[in-house]
């Protein structure tokens, strides 16, 4: 099946099987069953069978998946088994707690592969220049040369509202399909162009009302 034609839903539940297997010793628990997998990720057995047969993934009969290489499976469907070069836009106090957030991540999979935060940039000056755990910080003017000699193919906005429009304007002319938006406003892009929106206020909003 192309990949146009599966479901959102279904990619979006592949990163939670990914880390179930993640998180598994594959030598104590070489076979995992739809029903595990299921319980362990919050959808029925059928679902993950379904999801799963959308990429011609198929476990044994009565058995289960082979759980070494059904990670391996979802990787390369997420196409996590080559580096996804990461850059941030916005070095204030969220990009910041960001950008060392992911760089203390610690994933088991080989070196150069999956995702790496590689640049952060900033509008302002005083910032542009430092380094934050390792990760330098370019002016934004740098950014479409940089888009291309470290191949970023993914940023993520932690810029004020007002300036996302226009930061993720100057990431699309560089080149960039995919967004993560921390900026509390809705973002609108060409269809080929993918944004997924983290909005950390409506989350609490929410929650308030069923405290
Ligand atoms: P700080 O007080 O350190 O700036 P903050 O999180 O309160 O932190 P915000 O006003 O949310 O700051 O801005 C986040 C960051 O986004 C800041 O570092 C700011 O310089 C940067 N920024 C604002 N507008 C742009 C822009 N158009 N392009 C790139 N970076 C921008």
């Amino acid at each position: 099946m192309s990949r146009r034609r599966i479901p959102d839903v279904v990619i979006r539940r592949l990163p939670l099987y990914l880390r179930i297997l993640d998180d598994l010793d594959h030598t104590e628990t070489p076979i995992i069953s739809s029903q595990e997998l299921g319980a362990r990720s919050g959808v029925t057995p059928g679902q993950v069978r379904k999801d799963l047969s959308f990429f011609g993934v198929f476990g044994k009969q009565g058995v289960g998946y082979n759980t070494g290489n059904l990670r391996e499976e979802l990787r390369k469907i997420l196409r996590l088994h080559q580096q996804v070069a990461v850059g941030l836009v916005g070095v204030g106090n969220l990009g910041t707690a960001l950008i060392r957030y992911n760089v203390a991540r610690e994933k088991p999979y080989p070196e150069g592969t999956g995702l790496k935060l590689v640049a952060a940039f900033d509008k302002d000056e005083k910032k542009v220049g430092r380094k934050i755990s390792g990760i330098e910080v370019f002016s934004l003017i740098n950014l479409p040369e940089l888009v291309k000699s470290l191949k970023l193919s993914v940023i993520i906005l932690t810029v004020p509202a007002e300036a996302a429009p226009g930061v993720l304007n100057h990431c699309i002319q560089a080149g960039v399909k995919a967004f993560l938006n921390f900026a509390p406003t809705k973002l609108t892009a060409p269809p080929n162009v993918r944004i997924h929106h983290s909005d950390v206020m409506l989350e609490l909003e929410s929650l308030a009302y069923f405290r």
